[in-house]
C-alpha cells in the first residue's frame, strides 16, 4: 500500500504546531508498519528546509485563470527520516521565510488563496505524472481541501478519479474561505458539481473536503463531538456527514520525545529517576529566566491565539498576587502581536514571577517540557492538544481546561486513576482555581512525585492510533475494489 500525505507541515522540514508534529511522525509509524508512505509539502524559503540535501524530480506548469504557474518537484534527503519526502517549489508563491504568518510583521501572507490553490493542482499534476500513482491520498488541513473535489470532478484529473481520499482535519477553526469569485481560477470541473464548491456563498476548501473525501478524521474523540456542536458555520455540515467521520487521537513520537536520551537537554532520566536528575534541567530553565526557585512552574508553550487561551494566560498574571496564589508562570510562544506587548508588559510588572520568550524555539521547548513542574493549557478549543502529552512524558503534570483532545487524554487527580489537573470553564476564576490545586499539589512532595512517575509512565505512543489509520486506510482500499 503506498499512501501520500499532502500537506503544508512536516517535522523537521516545516513545522508551526502540532500538523508539523504528526506528519513528521505518522508516516514513519507507517514505514515501520510496512506501508509506503510519503509526504509532499510546499518548497518555503526557510532555514529548516535549506539542511536537506534535494534533487529535482520533476518541471510542470499549473493554470491559474490563463496565467501559467512554473513548479519544480524535489525529493528531499535527511539520514534521520524513513519516509520519503518530497517538497513543490512554486516561485513567488512559497519560497518566502514564513509559513502562514510574514515574520516581518507577525501577520498572515495576503495571498493564501493563490498559494494554496497552486500548490494542490502542482501536487495532483506531478501524481499524475507519476509511474507509481498513491493507492490513498491523504489530505491535512484546509490547504488540501480541494483535492477531493478536483480528484472527483475536473476531467484533466481523470486518472486519479480511482484513489480514495482521506481528509484529515487538525484544526477546524481555519477552513480557507475565500471569495465566490475565485472559482474562476479553479481548473475547469463537471457543472453539476457547483454546489460541491459552495458554502454559505463562499469558498471553503474544508466544507469541500467534507463534501468530497472518502472519509474524514478529527485528531480526537471528543473534537468529532464538538465540531457538530460548534465550528464556525460547519455544524449541519458535520451533522450531516457524520456517517464518513471518525475521531483517531494523535500520538506522540516516543523516540524523538523521550527524556532519557535527548540530546537537547542536559539531564536524561526515566520515570524511575526523574525525581532525582530532573531537577538539573528546572535548574538550567531557572538560569535561563527570572523565577523564583522555591515556588512552582508553570508553563504555557503555543501560539500566542484566544483560542489556546493565551488571553487567558495575560489576565491571569497580573491577578496572582491579589489571590495570594505564590507560583511562577513562563510562557513560549508567539502570536497576535497585541497579546506579545501585554506578555512584554507582563514580564516588566511580574518580574520574578512570570518570564516569558516571545519566539519559535524548538529546543527551549524540550528544555521547558523537562524542567517545569506544571504544563498549563487553559484551551479555549483543543483539536487534541500534543503539548500535555509532550509534557506528560517529560514528567510535567498537565492542568488543563476539559475541551477536545485534552478531554480525551488527561483525568483529573480526584478521579479514580486520574493524574491531571482539570477545570470546565474558560474563566479566571476557574483556571486561578486549577493552579491553587497545582499548588498545592507542589506543596506535597510525596504526592507530586507519585503523580509524576504515574504520567511518564502513560502510554501515548503512535502504535495505536497508527494501526486506525492502517485500518482506514485497508477499509477504503476494499470500497475502491468494490466501485
Ligand atoms: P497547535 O494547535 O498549535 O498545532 P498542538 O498542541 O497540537 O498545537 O502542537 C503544538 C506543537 O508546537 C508542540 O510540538 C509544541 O511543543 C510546539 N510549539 C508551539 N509553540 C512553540 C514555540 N513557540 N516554540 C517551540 N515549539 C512550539
Amino acid at each position: 500500500m503506498y499512501v501520500l500525505h499532502v500537506s503544508t507541515e512536516c517535522y523537521p522540514a516545516a513545522k508551526v504546531g502540532g500538523l508539523g508534529d504528526v506528519v513528521g511522525a505518522l508516516p514513519k509509524f507507517q514505514v515501520a508498519a510496512g506501508i509506503r508512505s510519503g509526504v509532499i509539502i510546499p518548497k518555503y524559503d526557510t532555514q529548516q528546509i535549506r539542511q536537506f540535501n534535494s534533487e529535482p524530480i520533476k518541471s510542470g506548469k499549473i493554470n491559474l485563470a490563463g496565467n501559467e504557474v512554473a513548479y519544480q518537484v524535489y525529493k528531499l534527503f535527511d539520514e534521520a527520516i524513513a519516509f520519503e519526502l518530497f517538497a513543490v517549489d512554486i516561485p513567488g508563491l512559497f519560497d518566502r521565510p514564513g509559513i502562514y504568518l510574514d515574520p516581518g510583521t507577525g501577520y498572515p501572507y495576503g495571498d493564501e488563496f493563490y498559494r494554496y490553490l497552486s500548490f494542490q493542482l502542482a501536487v495532483l499534476d506531478w501524481v499524475q505524472s507519476c509511474h507509481q500513482k498513491p493507492d490513498i491520498l491523504h489530505c491535512h488541513d484546509h490547504h488540501t481541501g480541494w483535492i477531493p473535489f478536483f480528484i472527483s470532478s475536473c476531467s484533466m484529473f481523470s486518472d486519479l478519479a480511482s484513489i480514495p481520499s482521506m481528509f484529515t482535519i487538525h484544526n477546524g477553526m481555519y477552513q480557507g474561505i475565500y471569495p465566490w469569485e475565485n472559482q474562476r481560477f479553479f481548473p475547469p470541473y463537471a457543472w453539476d458539481k457547483i454546489g460541491l464548491l459552495d458554502w454559505d456563498s463562499h469558498l471553503n476548501a474544508m466544507a469541500t473536503a467534507i463534501k468530497c473525501c472518502w472519509v474524514y478524521n478529527t485528531v480526537s474523540k471528543h473534537y468529532l463531538s464538538e465540531l457538530s456542536q460548534s465550528c464556525r458555520g460547519l455544524e449541519p455540515l458535520f451533522q450531516l456527514e457524520q456517517q464518513k467521520g471518525i475521531g483517531i487521537l494523535n500520538g506522540i513520537d516516543t523516540q524523538l520525545w523521550d527524556p532519557n536520551t535527548d540530546p537537547t537537554i542536559n539531564y536524561h532520566y526515566t520515570k524511575t529517576s526523574a525525581d532525582k536528575k530532573r531537577s538539573g534541567n528546572r535548574e538550567d530553565l531557572l538560569n535561563k529566566f527570572h523565577l523564583d526557585p522555591k515556588l512552582p512552574i508553570m508553563s504555557f508553550i503555543g501560539r500566542l491565539v484566544p483560542e489556546k487561551g493565551a488571553d487567558l494566560v495575560a489576565e491571569l498574571i497580573p491577578l496572582l498576587t491579589s489571590n495570594d496564589l505564590h507560583v511562577n508562570i513562563l510562557v513560549l510562544g508567539t502570536g497576535d502581536p497585541e497579546l506579545h506587548r501585554r506578555f512584554l508588559q507582563l514580564k516588566e510588572i511580574m518580574r520574578g514571577r512570570f518570564d516569558c520568550s516571545l519566539e519559535y524555539n524548538e529546543s527551549l521547548s524540550h528544555l521547558i517540557y523537562s524542567g517545569s513542574d506544571f504544563l498549563f493549557m487553559p484551551s479555549k478549543v483543543e483539536p487534541c492538544g500534543l503539548n500535555q502529552l509532550y509534557a506528560m512524558r517529560y514528567g510535567a503534570i498537565p492542568i488543563v481546561r476539559t475541551t477536545g483532545g485534552l478531554k480525551d487524554t488527561v483525568v483529573d487527580m480526584d478521579e479514580k486513576g486520574g493524574y491531571g489537573i482539570c477545570f470546565e470553564e474558560f474563566t479566571v476564576q476557574q483556571a486561578m482555581g486549577a493552579l491553587k490545586r497545582a499548588k498545592d499539589l507542589f506543596d506535597d512532595p510525596k504526592t507530586f512525585h507519585a503523580l509524576q512517575k504515574k504520567v511518564m509512565g502513560l502510554n501515548f505512543s503512535w502504535d495505536r492510533s497508527a494501526a486506525m489509520y492502517t485500518e482506514v486506510y485497508q477499509d477504503l482500499l476494499e470500497r475502491a475494489v468494490a466501485s
